[in-house]
């Protein structure tokens, strides 16, 4: 009989039809008469309720339903009789696919810390926050293609090795074949790399920005969304050192249309996640309460679902960086010496402390900064006519900080050059790039949104090593 998938189950009302399902047994309990069984199969957060009349089956089978085990159900859907589900099955065949012994597996019918679920992140999958994550990470990955396809962004996939460390953005991994028991040395000394693979040092991607702004020098509107890598030794709630990055990049945008961008598309993507992972998002709502009870009421964060709808009522807040440095150094934490960096004035760099005093406790909005110090920001970024500022935009929300960072690219040729120059930036190993600013150059403008950095404020969480399946940082590289 043709498996069919609970989600589809549980809104279903034939009830006298058999059906068959499949899935791994959240728990089970019952008496000598009755067992039930919650059973779970990946596609909803809920379980389906199987109902096994003892007295029909052996009881060694159903002794091995147990946490854990992956079973097969025949029966028939029912209105439920008990309070907490609105139908469920009564078995008529039940077939064990495969055991699992209660003392070995380590995940108990109990709630588990984050940490302890770390651990065993090959076993996460199996538990309720863990699904809801990962249900609302795809429902996001479609809803960033729908976006852009709907509006005639034609994605681009660009190298994840490559021998151009972009913009100094972060510490990079190197890529080589070569032996590290015996490296091949020049006659100066130096690593030869002729002798490496590709005849040259190569390193994994720290972003495709480059590489998309040759495509939308031709394609006009592109996009990437591919993973990034960064040796950065930042061990903190927001930073992994594989992530995936969305980059789209367009030719004819300045600094406002780029902001434009961003603001409808982090508002498509919530608004997707409120119409279509609904059942996830209320799960994830109750975690965060259970988790912030014992916090004060001040410090607790706002429910999930009310946050989400906020930021999609709301314009975000546009300011000169200027601007928030002015907030910030007549701020009360900063008068009293509560931030870890003080603000000094204009110059000072704005660490995640500032970004969310300026988004949590100033303008309770989201706010997209522009115009900061060229000295703090990449060589690609367009001058303003101060000769101080560039085109920069960050966008900054509550409990992330930096969930953006973008900007208007500089599309004179010589400006650009003068500022490689004055960066120290080689300029030999760019024609490539600085091809694009050769032959029919455009204003142009892109921005990179950290996938993870969304799932994080979508989903609640608060560390970033729980929305990855698999999270890569200093010091861990399990599963
Ligand atoms: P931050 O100051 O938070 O480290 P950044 O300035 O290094 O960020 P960009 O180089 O502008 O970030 O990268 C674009 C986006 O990628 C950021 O806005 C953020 O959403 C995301 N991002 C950057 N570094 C990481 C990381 N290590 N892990 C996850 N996401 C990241
Ligand atoms: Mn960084």
């Amino acid at each position: 009989m043709k498996r069919i998938k609970i989600k589809d189950l549980l809104k279903s009302t034939d009830y006298n039809k058999e059906v068959c399902i499949k899935g791994w047994v959240r728990t089970r309990r019952g008496n000598n008469h009755v067992a039930f069984i919650a059973l779970n199969d990946g596609s909803t957060i809920h379980n389906l309720q199987v109902v096994v009349d003892m007295n029909l089956f052996d009881e060694e089978l159903i002794r091995r339903a147990t946490t854990g085990a992956s079973i097969a159900a025949i029966g028939t859907l029912t209105p439920s009789q008990g309070s907490g589900q609105a139908v469920e099955l009564i078995a008529s065949q039940l077939e064990i696919i495969g055991d699992c012994d209660p003392n070995e597996y380590p995940l108990q019918p109990k709630k588990h810390s984050l940490e302890f679920l770390r651990e065993i992140a090959h076993l996460r999958f199996r538990t309720n926050m863990f699904g809801a994550v990962t249900r609302i990470r795809h429902a996001m990955i479609f809803a960033v293609h729908d976006f852009f396809t709907s509006k005639g962004f034609v994605n681009i996939h660009t190298p994840i090795i490559t021998a151009s460390d972009a913009e100094g953005a972060g510490e990079m991994f190197q890529v080589t074949t070569l032996n590290m028991n015996n490296l091949p040395k020049t006659e100066d000394g130096k690593i030869d790399y002729s002798q490496d693979f590709f005849a040259k040092a190569t390193n994994l991607t720290v972003s495709g920005q480059l590489e998309g702004e040759l495509a939308a020098m031709a394609m006009a509107d592109i996009y990437t969304f591919g993973p990034t890598f960064r040796a950065e030794n930042s061990n903190t709630s927001r930073h992994l050192a594989e992530f995936w990055m969305i980059e789209p990049e367009m030719a004819f945008y300045d600094l406002n249309d780029n902001m434009d961008l961003a603001e409808e598309f982090l508002k498509h993507l919530i608004k997707y996640a409120l119409d279509n992972c609904e059942d996830d998002l209320k799960f994830l709502s109750q975690r965060l309460i259970e988790e912030e009870k014992n916090k004060k009421a001040e410090e607790r964060s706002m429910e999930l679902i009310e946050k989400l709808r906020f930021v999609l009522e709301n314009e975000f807040v546009r300011l000169t960086y200027s601007e928030a440095i002015e907030i910030l150094k007549d701020s009360k934490p900063n008068k009293k010496g509560q931030f870890k960096y003080a603000i000094t004035g204009y110059g000072s760099d704005l660490q995640s402390e500032h970004e969310r005093y300026l988004v949590e406790k100033h303008l309770k909005k989201p706010v997209i900064l522009t115009d900061y110090p060229k000295e703090i920001k990449a060589f690609y970024m367009k001058l303003n006519k101060d000769n101080k500022t560039v085109r920069a935009m960050d966008v900054l929300f509550p409990q992330i900080g930096e969930i953006i960072g973008g900007s208007q690219r500089e599309e004179s040729y010589d400006k650009l050059v003068a500022r490689m120059d004055e960066m120290g930036i080689p300029k030999e190993e760019m024609e490539w790039y600085l091809d694009t600013r050769r032959f029919g150059s455009v204003p142009h403008s892109g921005f990179g949104l950290g996938f993870e950095r969304l799932l994080l404020f979508v989903t609640g969480m608060g560390n970033i090593r729980d929305v990855i399946p698999f999270p890569r940082t200093p010091k861990n590289a399990e599963f």
